[in-house]
């Protein structure tokens, strides 16, 4: 029987899991997988740390609530290897709002502040934190640990969160929080050893994932990043806008009559890479396509990403490292070399070899700004903040 801390990661339509061994100081993942289709097509897929399926089963056509996905996630890890003992559990939480900058014990009364932040996150904050308050009822012992988003951007000074907005909409928390915070954190953390300049430098971590966002770190912490008050600001992504115009959602709430779910709609799922190209969100599928619009639209992503980074880059008065990380981060060579092209102008220079096998240093001798390829691991920045709030060891 082994201890395992599992780590939660819920959406409207998966829930993702991930199992790390308690017995590892450094907590070797044993177990990943998912359960999506949640809301139509139910589907669970499980891998052991090597990659290796070890699971899968299907529901058919139908639904299948939190609650029993959570249930069958449990069941399929104590019956696997000699038992599996969850010992405790880290959810990842899209907003901790004002009031939570560090990682925290998920009680009740937690989850009641949580929950008021659900306007601020309608998409994703109901359904990270369903699970918590499922596994509190049927387990009120089981530590529960909830890791926010936002939490690692608690370090950026008030002219970077605030927006010129009057001050009491500010004091009532319309301010710029920023996201992908447990990846960032995952790579502040790992910087001291792969990039020990990067780590002590000023350096713009780009998160380019199916969400995207670029985060500014002095010394590794957050001073600046692009998304701002919802996950929907900042860069293109690959069905959410990025950052606009305001005057656009009068106009498209004025003139061309949509309602505000619509409006929500359309930022959310049918714009970005999608909208821009028409054919997909999918940055694989749209790097395939000979179709002069999905051309266009990366095109757009990388001179998007190029002007965020020199936002960011003044917010940092200079850049001494660029990192890359998250799914397209990791494994586009071409989008790296496109938005290293966009950052010629301030120094950057990439090494095309060194670029096409991943790095992980893939800038060359005399650029001036170093270039890195780091893959972001959110599990485990959750698991092991779940370890040490919930004081197992
Ligand atoms: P999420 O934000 O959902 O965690 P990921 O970080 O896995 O997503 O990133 C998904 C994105 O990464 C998709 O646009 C996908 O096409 C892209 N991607 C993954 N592998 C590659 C690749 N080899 N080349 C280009 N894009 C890739």
């Amino acid at each position: 029987m082994a201890d395992v801390i599992l780590v939660l990661n819920a959406g409207s339509s998966s829930i993702k899991f991930s199992a790390f061994d308690m017995q590892s100081e450094t907590l070797g993942l044993i177990m990943r997988g998912q359960i999506e289709g949640l809301l139509s097509a139910p589907r669970f897929v499980a891998f052991d740390g090597h990659g290796h399926q070890t699971g899968d089963k299907d529901w058919g056509a139908g639904h299948l609530e939190h609650e029993e996905a959570v249930a069958y996630i449990g069941e399929f890890l104590r019956s696997h290897r000699e038992g599996n003992r969850v010992v405790a559990i880290g959810h990842r939480v899209v907003h901790g709002g004002q009031a939570f900058s560090q990682p925290v014990a998920a009680t009740p009364a937690v989850l009641d502040e949580l929950e008021k932040l659900i306007p601020l996150a309608p998409l994703h904050q109901p359904h990270n934190l369903k699970p918590i308050r499922v596994i509190a009822a049927r387990d009120p012992d089981m530590p529960q640990v909830a890791c926010f988003d936002t939490a690692f951007h608690a370090t950026q000074p008030a002219l970077a969160s605030t927006f010129a907005l009057p001050a009491a909409l500010t004091e009532q928390g319309v301010r710029r929080y920023g996201f992908h915070g447990l990846s960032y954190e995952y790579i502040a953390r790992t910087l001291p050893d792969v990039a020990p300049d990067a780590a002590k430098g000023r350096t713009v971590v780009a998160h380019l994932g199916n969400g995207a966002s670029l985060c500014a770190m002095a010394a590794g912490r957050s001073v600046a990043s692009t998304m701002g008050f919802t996950a929907l600001d900042g860069l293109p992504m690959g069905t959410r806008s990025g950052n606009l115009d305001p005057g656009v959602i009068l106009y498209l709430l004025d003139a061309l009559k949509m309602d505000t779910r619509g409006v929500e709609d359309l930022l959310y799922r049918h714009s970005g890479l999608l909208g821009v190209s028409g054919i997909s969100g999918d940055m694989r599928t749209l790097l395939a396509s000979d179709d002069p619009r999905a051309a266009f639209a990366i095109d757009l992503y990388a001179y998007r990403i190029g002007r965020e980074l020199g936002s960011l880059a003044a917010a940092l008065q200079g850049l001494d490292a660029l990192v890359f990380t998250a799914g397209i981060g990791e494994h586009s060579a071409e989008i790296r070399r496109r938005a290293c092209e966009q950052a010629r102008w301030c120094g950057v220079e990439i090494d095309s070899s060194a670029n096409e096998s991943g790095g992980p240093c893939i800038s060359t001798a005399s650029s001036k700004v170093a270039v890195w390829v780091i893959p972001t691991n959110e599990e485990l920045m959750i698991a092991r903040h779940t370890r040490d709030v919930a004081g197992i060891a």
